[in-house]
């Protein structure tokens, strides 16, 4: 089944003097549970891409349906709880909040979504258990690795067991080996179910993700699971 339907979608950036088309015409399915790379070069379209599929900003033209609902219909505040509780981001600069310590951090979005104060400690503790940091809950960020960090972020994208996970450069941030760490973190978490889109330059994290998607000047140029006749032959 669909979790996210894009049909038409364009977004132009009116300029005054100029328009610039980041998208034109995107159409795509990705499935409940799918986990896809968005890839190509620079200016392509990708972060454009993703703030859509965030519901973080409206393209210009098309349908964007999650999980069956007409997002362009819905109301800011609806858009802010979907943001909230089916989707989790994860940067590639961690975007914790730096006077926060790991747990709080986590608890952010369930404050967000009006669990009481017990409930949110347990639900967080777990979830930072889960992803192996139960020895630094207290820590500051700039007490923790970037990994430890990055897997914060994780967390606190995890904690409201969203469908989606949304990740901008997951890995551009670290060395190689804890990069791989964290791609792992992050396939693991796929396979449990929740659909995983990870806009890259790599090509080495693109290729561990099962499709692949090659945005090129606002356009699909390229579809693992819809390779053109020119691309089978
Ligand atoms: P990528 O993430 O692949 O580098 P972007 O989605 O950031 O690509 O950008 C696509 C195109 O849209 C680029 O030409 C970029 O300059 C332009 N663009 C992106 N955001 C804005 C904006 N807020 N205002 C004007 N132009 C923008």
């Amino acid at each position: 089944m669909a979790l996210i339907a894009l049909e038409g979608i364009g977004k132009r950036y009116d300029l005054g003097e100029v328009a610039i088309d980041a998208l034109r015409d995107v159409s795509l399915t990705i499935d409940e549970g799918e986990a896809v790379a968005i890839m190509g070069p620079s200016g392509s379209g990708k972060s454009t891409l993703l703030a859509i599929l965030g519901c973080l900003d409206p393209p210009t033209i098309g349908s964007y349906r999650l999980g069956g609902d007409e997002v362009g219909k819905m109301s800011a505040a609806a858009l802010a709880a979907i943001r909230c509780r089916r989707i989790g981001f994860v940067f590639q600069g961690f975007n914790l909040l730096p006077r926060l310590t790991a747990i709080e951090n986590v608890e952010l979005p369930l404050a967000y979504a009006g669990l009481p104060p017990r409930k949110r400690r347990e639900k967080a503790a777990a979830t930072l258990e889960r992803l192996g940091l139960s020895e630094r809950m207290n820590h500051l960020p700039n007490q923790l690795s970037g990994g430890q960090q990055q897997r914060v972020a994780i967390a606190r994208s995890l904690v409201n067991d969203p469908d989606l996970i949304l990740a901008d450069e997951p890995t551009g941030a670290l060395d190689t080996r804890t990069g791989n760490e964290i791609l792992e973190v992050l396939e693991g978490i796929n396979a449990g179910g929740t659909a995983l889109v990870v806009v890259t330059h790599d090509v080495s994290v693109a290729d561990r993700l099962r499709r692949r998607i090659a945005l090129k000047d606002g356009r699909v140029g390229k579809d693992s699971d819809h390779p053109t006749a020119a691309e089978v032959i």
